[in-house]
Order: C-alpha cells, then structure tokens, then sequence
C-alpha cells in the first residue's frame, strides 16, 4: 500500500497557522548583516531579554533552596505538587469574594501549556471556541492541531478595545464550546472594567458556554482601570483562568503556569470537566519539579515594590511609546495601553509609498532599519501593527525613532 505520509503531513502543515515565534524567526533572516547600529526587539514579549526587567532576588533564592533540599528531584504528581497547587491557591484567593482550594488548581509548563490543555480537554468533533481579533496566535495554532474551529468575535479599539458583545452572541451555537478573553489585553494593552468583564460572564452565562480568561498579566496594570480577575465573576459562570509566572515574575524560561478553576457552584466538576483535565494531566507533559517547589516559598514572599518597580517601568514604556507614536503621523494610536506590555497602532499606508501591506512595513523595517515589531496580520488585524514596550527606555526611544525616520523615508506626503 502506498504510504499516507504526504496525504497528512502535507494537510497538518497547510492547518498549522504560523505563531509570533515562527513569524519573529523569519524576519530576523531580513536583518541586515552590515548594520553597525544593535537590533532592537519590539517583536516577542519576552522582558527578560533587557536587563532592566530583571526577577526578584527572592525567586531566584527560593529556586537555589529547593534545588539544595534537593526535595524536588522527582516526579511530581500529575496535576502538580500539593504545595504549590496551595501557594497558587492562596494567592488567587486573596483578590477572589471566596476561596480556591488546592484541588481548583493545575500546574502547567507556562500558560502556553495551559491553553493546550484546556483546549484539548474542551475539543469534540464538531465543536467550535469563540476567539478575540486581535488575539494571541497560540489559540489559533493549537486549535488548527486539534481539530478546533475557531470563530472570531472583534475588540473593538474605538471602544478601548472591549469585547464585541453582540459580535458574540451573533456567533454562538449549539456546538460552541467556550469563549476567550485576555485581560489585561495581549495585544492591545487594556484592562477592562469590572462593568464589563461582568457583562462577558452575563454573556457567556446565556450562551451556556465555558469563560476562559487569559490572566496572563495578572495585575500588571498602571493606568486607569484597576486590575479584576475573571474568577470574581465564578459564581455567575463558571471561570477557567491561565496564569504562569513568564510575565510577572520576568521569568518565562522557568515553565511555570497554573490553570484556575473558579467555580463555587461546582459546575465544571459536576459535567466532568475537572475530572477531564485531570486525566489530560496525567498524559501531558510537566512543569519541571524544581520550580514547583520553589513556588510557596516565591508567593510568599515576593515584595510588593517589586511588582510595583515594573509597574513604574512598564507605565515610563508606555508613555513614552504614547508620546513617541502621536509624533508618527503615519501611524495611529488609538488607545493609550493602560496594561501588560504591548500596544497596537494602525498603519495609515495611504501615506505610505510603495509599501504593500502590514506584512511588507515589517520586513522591510527589518531590513533597513534592525528594527523587529509584529504585523498585526498574525493577529488577526491586517494593516495594524504590534509594537511591545517591555524594553528598556534608551532601545525603545531608539526603536521608535527609527521607525520614524522609516516611515518619513517612504511617505509620499508633499514635503
Ligand atoms: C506570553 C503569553 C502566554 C504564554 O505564557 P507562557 O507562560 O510563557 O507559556 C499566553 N497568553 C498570553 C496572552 C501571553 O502573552
């Protein structure tokens, strides 16, 4: 018999949507060579990569102590060590009207893992998940793997990027299995209000459908709207909340994350969904022992100033990006970021000579000016592009400046 390989490989490779890393990879291959000038990346979230984003003595202490006690050579159960599945709890707790218990809590390998899971946990035959647009790529691909079908619902940036309710509900069916929202905002940069993240439970409720929150960014917030977890809404509709250390505690090489479930009516057990990503659990990969171990110890005692340090550097970021945009009459800005670490500005190309797309603003920026920003084609917004500002503020004023000088370069405005 003739071998299938072709039939599926072929078919997988065309479903399999490209992510940020995929994309990132790509345009660093444009790079010019001979550039004298650094290579600045606005591209990937990563903090870690500028030396002012830095994590706290204290993680990196508690990650020496349990590597010493050498308690955490081993396995961990399946849905992760009991103390650190409590820790996670704890710390959740404190901003939720009710208590998690350490049996609401999954330890991941960061939330990446936590959306594979859930999503696989979720995905029948036939099923379908409602995503936001602009969104965060992994849905997408992972999706694309399992067999998911993904339908789009729009945030609206007129409106500080929130959810299209309406949009919503228009999309909804009987085989819709679950919604996503991210907050505080990947792309976008905003922090919704407690007014409207219960407006999104209230839909979801009526839709009868799973709330996935992406909390990712828990908390990291530095402007107007105050941070609120999804999870204060679990007894309105059950929550599944995704959160990792990656982003808060500046460390996404340690592979931690959690998945949260908030469900004081005890839902999500009752229609077996808890027993299903406990099953999942145990066929899935792990988080590595040795930072689970060092977890308890890293929420407890992680000062305040030091989330409040970053919260200081990520609101200079996006001020100065704020200010440095509305310079860029090529570019809008629409929403000030209030949150996490990127923000979206749409591309006027009207303006712009010979420049095709988003896509093409991209690469060509690469090219000429060692500059990498995201395309907002890759999230599902064509002719936006993402901009992170989790850089420190000499390479981002730089950054910008360059894009400036490359969009002035192109423009096709009478001087
Ligand atoms: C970074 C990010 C993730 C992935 O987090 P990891 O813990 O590094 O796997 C998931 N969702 C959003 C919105 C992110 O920005």
């Amino acid at each position: 018999m003739e071998n299938k390989f072709g039939k599926w490989g072929l078919k997988n490779q065309k479903e399999a949507k490209f992510t940020i890393r995929d994309l990132l990879e790509t345009m660093k291959k444009e790079l010019k060579k001979d550039d004298e000038r650094p290579v600045i990346h606005l591209g990937n979230g990563d903090p870690s990569a500028y030396s002012c984003f830095r994590t706290t003595p204290v993680a990196e202490e508690a990650v020496n102590g349990a590597l010493r006690s050498a308690k955490f050579n081993g396995y961990a159960p399946a849905a992760g060590l009991p103390e650190a599945r409590r820790a996670v709890a704890g710390f959740l707790s404190k901003d939720l009207p009710y208590e998690l218990s350490e049996e609401d809590i999954f330890i991941t390998a960061g939330a990446a893992h936590a959306i594979e899971l859930i999503l696989t946990v979720l995905t029948r035959p036939g099923t379908n998940i409602l995503l936001p647009r602009p969104g965060y790529p992994s849905y997408e691909a992972h999706s694309a793997y399992i067999g998911l079908e993904v339908r789009h619902f729009d945030l609206l940036p007129e409106k500080g990027w929130e959810v299209d309710l309406d949009g919503v509900e228009a999309l909804a069916d009987d085989n819709t299995v679950a919604m996503v929202v991210i907050n505080p905002g990947n792309p976008s940069g905003s922090v919704f209000s407690l007014e409207h993240l219960q407006r999104i439970a209230e839909t979801a409720k009526r839709l009868g459908i799973v709330l996935i929150s992406d909390e990712v960014y828990y908390d990291l917030v530095f402007g107007g709207n105050k941070f609120v977890p999804m999870g204060v809404f679990g007894s309105v509709t059950p929550v599944v909340s995704l959160g990792t250390m990656s982003k808060r505690w500046l460390v996404p090489g340690w592979r931690l994350g959690w998945i949260a479930l908030s469900d004081p009516n005890g839902i999500l057990r009752k229609y077996g969904i808890t027993e299903c990503i406990k099953k999942y659990r145990n066929i899935s990969a792990d988080s590595t022992t040795l930072i689970q171990g060092a977890i308890p110890e890293i929420l407890e005692k992680t000062p305040k100033d030091f989330i409040s340090n970053i919260m200081v550097l990520l609101r200079e970021a996006a001020d100065t990006c704020y200010s440095k945009i509305i310079e860029i009459p090529f570019l809008d800005l629409h929403h000030k970021p209030q949150g996490a670490m990127s923000t979206m500005v749409k591309l006027n190309l009207q303006m712009l000579e010979g420049i095709e797309d988003d896509m093409d603003f991209c690469y060509r920026l690469a090219k000429e000016e060692s500059v990498l920003i995201l395309p907002g084609s890759a999230l599902g917004l064509k002719n936006w592009l993402r901009i992170s500002f989790a850089a420190d503020l000499a390479s981002l004023e730089e950054g910008l400046e360059r894009i400036k000088a490359f969009c002035f370069r192109h423009s096709n405005m009478i001087t």
